[in-house]
């Protein structure tokens, strides 16, 4: 059984959440505030946290920030702010996804459990190889010229997608689907803030191979494709 940990202030939200997420199967943790959250994360180590922004204590952004210091735990950020800068800090700081307030508890359900099968091996053992990278879809790991590459479960799904099919150019809605199962049109930006992390994990241009990538390409108009190996 899946441990998921609530972070959030509202008694009601944390409420309504844990009754649907129980229903569904999932142990729930709740933690009221930013730095109870972090204490119980270190001490309980839940497969999935979902991450309210404004929190007392200590800010969303931070508590993301120190989890991810430490681990690939996925995290579904909520937000009610409607400044859009914020999603994108919160995926760029390694968020798996966000789901702005307000929202229906089913679709919480449904992104929490989508997110967990990511981070899942895979039942065949296969190996993807691209001049010095390495991806293995059983064991979930990536090296690059034999370094593990940590890299969060949306961003391994994300390079999986575009490894499997080297030089196929992919729409960012195109990405989205494919590592979320469902279209969310609005978020197609989102793509951008987690492509951008993956090669400043992936890339040896220390520009994160914006100008000279060597895995991920930027496709102008239309999205991103891996590139074709040597
Ligand atoms: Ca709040």
């Amino acid at each position: 059984m899946s441990t998921i940990l609530i972070i959030e202030d509202e008694p009601e939200l944390v409420k309504v959440l844990r009754s649907y997420l129980e229903q569904a199967g999932f142990n729930v943790l709740a933690a009221g505030r930013g730095d109870t959250g972090l204490s119980t994360w270190e001490q309980k180590h839940p497969d999935l946290v979902i991450l309210d922004l404004n929190l007392p204590g200590m800010d969303g952004l931070d508590v993301a920030r120190a989890m991810r210091r430490k681990s690939n735990t996925p995290i579904i950020m909520l937000t009610a702010r409607v400044d859009e800068t914020d999603q994108l800090i919160g995926l760029e700081l390694g968020a798996d996804d966000y789901i702005p307030k307000p929202f229906s508890p089913r679709v919480v359900v449904a992104r929490v459990r989508a997110l967990l099968r990511r981070a899942e091996p895979t039942a065949a053992a296969q190996v993807l190889r691209s001049a010095d990278l390495e991806i293995d879809l059983d064991a979930h790991t990536a090296t690059r010229a034999g370094q593990a590459v940590e890299l969060t479960p949306t961003e391994f799904s994300l390079l999986t997608v575009m490894a499997s099919q080297p030089g196929r150019a992919f729409s960012r809605l195109q990405l989205l689907e494919a590592t979320q199962g469902t279209a969310y049109e609005g978020y197609e930006r989102t793509i951008d803030a987690h492509i951008k992390n993956l090669r400043a994990k992936l890339e040896p241009d220390s520009a994160g191979g914006r100008k000279n990538p060597r895995y991920i390409e930027t496709v102008f108009g239309v999205g991103y494709r891996f590139v074709k190996g040597e």
